[in-house]
């Protein structure tokens, strides 16, 4: 029996004894989690807090608040025939769930979605990514010391032992990482019909238009981690007279942010690996650099970097670039920038710039995505309320705060019925006659919201109390004699 079999054996049987324990990693090894990045990716300090360790506080929090009320049963809406059954929804652990993570944010694509299984009440394994392998090995050491290793065991290693963790079988497969392996994991997923989230990536555009103000469309996104980041804006799309005033704010920003000199500059990291440092050199090939380019590969440094007048079929728009090098590309107007956008794959985001609402509404309307997000780039991940997660290429599933318990549990309809009402019954039962037929198409099809009939309900009580409290205390008050009980009892109701 082969190790990852071995693991996969032990963490289901763990996981029938029901033992699951909350997670309190995050807070007490802040300084070990930031020395793996700033090894793996060179993000400082307070980078790794920003966009690593606080976001899995954030969904820790959440899920030790609301937890009760995710796992409780979900009443929902009626019919006339069900009106006096139990109608619920009940979430139930998935069982064993293999978390398969990408290496750009190493902790934050691997906890999060770890907090979401153990509120789940599932067990889980972790395979952090080999190639951010700093973060991989301090996982490695560091979760044992706080969660229980038989339900949450790491298993690290490259390529050969995720796909020896692959061939198991799981409850679910919740995968982070490229399209290309994605499809793989989807079809290893298929030969034990286990369901599957993929949080894949892809070319998220940009639309930038020419109402909106260039300055705050230039500061956000493209150089966070390097380019690293799966919502990264890949390209931005805007008219020709746009992108001479964005390459202008693009160039302020970058002094602003990261000092004339990014290199030296504690807040701008390194590019993963040299692999990855040649890939993203190699696509800049027949496209004019318009700012930044410096490099240096032993060093895996590539400053931020701005392409202007993009050719559609140049070598950059061929694939996610995921490096910060942002080309442009000129579009006569919003109705061509749909047009591009919808003539590609989905994408995991869409960012457009503007102050016209209509252009918003237009893009919401006319494209699909994972997400969009107005005005700014981004963000949307830290909303936990909003599912994150992509649509066609860009993934399928979706995760965050209560997204994350429901996408790894089982929501199990539960139908409770009164055996006393079999006269109800008896209207589906044959001989079927057109009058049965007639009442079951009036107790099937009319639907009981619940909240308004509570709310019918409450008023009607309170409309009763009131009633009864004018009956009582008002004769009682004439009895009294005393007008200003009177002006008071008035006043009050
Ligand atoms: P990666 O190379 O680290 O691969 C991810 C995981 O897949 C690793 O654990 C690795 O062991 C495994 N893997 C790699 N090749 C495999 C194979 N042939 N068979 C089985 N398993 C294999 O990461 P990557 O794929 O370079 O990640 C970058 C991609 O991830 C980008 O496209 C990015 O957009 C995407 N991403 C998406 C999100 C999201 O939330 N949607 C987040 C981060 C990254």
């Amino acid at each position: 029996m082969s190790r990852e079999e071995l693991v996969v054996q032990r963490a289901r049987k763990a996981f029938q004894t029901g033992k699951t324990k909350p997670l309190e990693l995050v807070t007490e090894r802040k300084k070990e989690i930031a020395d793996s990045l700033k090894k793996d990716l060179g993000k400082s300090e307070r980078c790794t807090e920003l966009f690593e360790t606080l976001g899995c506080e954030g969904e820790i929090r959440l899920a030790l608040q609301h937890l009760s009320d995710w796992a409780a049963p979900r009443p929902v809406e009626k019919t006339l025939m069900t009106l006096v059954d139990q109608a619920y929804v009940q979430p139930q652990p998935l069982g064993l769930v293999l978390i398969i993570g990408a290496w750009n944010y190493p902790w934050a694509v691997t906890l999060q979605p770890l907090v979401g299984a153990i509120a789940a009440g599932n067990a889980a394994i972790i395979k952090p990514s080999e190639v951010s392998s700093h973060s991989a090995r301090a996982m490695e050491e560091l979760l044992p010391l706080y969660l229980d290793t038989d339900l949450y065991p790491v298993v690290t290693g490259g390529v050969s032992e995720t796909q020896e963790l692959l061939r198991q079988r799981w409850d679910h497969v919740f995968y982070t990482g490229s399209s290309s392996v994605g499809r793989l994991v989807m079809e290893a997923a298929a030969a034990h019909l286990t369901p599957v989230t993929l949080e894949l990536g892809g070319k998220s555009p940009c639309y930038i238009h020419s109402d909106c103000n260039i300055r705050v469309a230039a500061r956000y996104g493209p150089f966070v981690n390097c380019g690293q980041t799966c919502i990264s804006p890949d390209y931005v799309l805007c008219e020709p007279s746009v992108q001479s005033r964005l390459l202008e704010e693009v160039r302020e920003c970058i002094k602003e942010f990261y000092t004339e000199n990014p290199k030296g500059f504690e807040d701008y990291g390194r590019i993963i690996n040299q692999r990855h440092f040649r890939r993203i050199m190699g696509l800049m090939e027949g496209s004019t650099v318009a700012l930044g380019g410096d490099c240096d590969e032993a060093d895996c440094y590539i400053g931020p970097t701005v392409l202007k007048d993009v050719s559609a079929d140049s070598k950059v728009m061929k694939e996610e670039i995921f490096g910060p090098v942002l080309p442009i590309i000129s579009v006569s107007g919003v109705d061509q920038a749909i047009q591009f956008i919808s003539d590609r794959e989905k994408p995991l985001v869409i960012y457009v710039f503007t102050e016209d609402k209509k252009i918003i509404q237009r893009m919401i309307a006319d494209t699909s995505s994972g997400a969009l997000l107005a005005n700014d780039c981004l963000v949307h991940f830290t909303v936990s309320t909003l599912p994150f997660g992509g649509v066609g290429h860009s993934g399928m599933g979706c995760y965050k705060g209560k997204h994350t318990f429901d996408q790894l549990s089982h929501l199990r309809s539960c139908l409770i019925k009164s055996s006393s009402l079999e006269s109800v019954n008896s209207l589906r039962y044959p001989p079927h006659t057109q009058r049965k037929i007639n009442w079951l198409r009036l107790l099937l099809l009319k639907q009981i919201d619940l909240k308004k009939l509570r709310r019918f309900t409450m008023i009607t009580a309170l409309m009763g109390l009131t009633a009864f409290i004018v009956q009582v205390t008002v004769p009682l008050f004439i009895r009294l004699g005393n007008p200003h009980w009177l002006i008071l009892c008035n006043y009050t109701l």
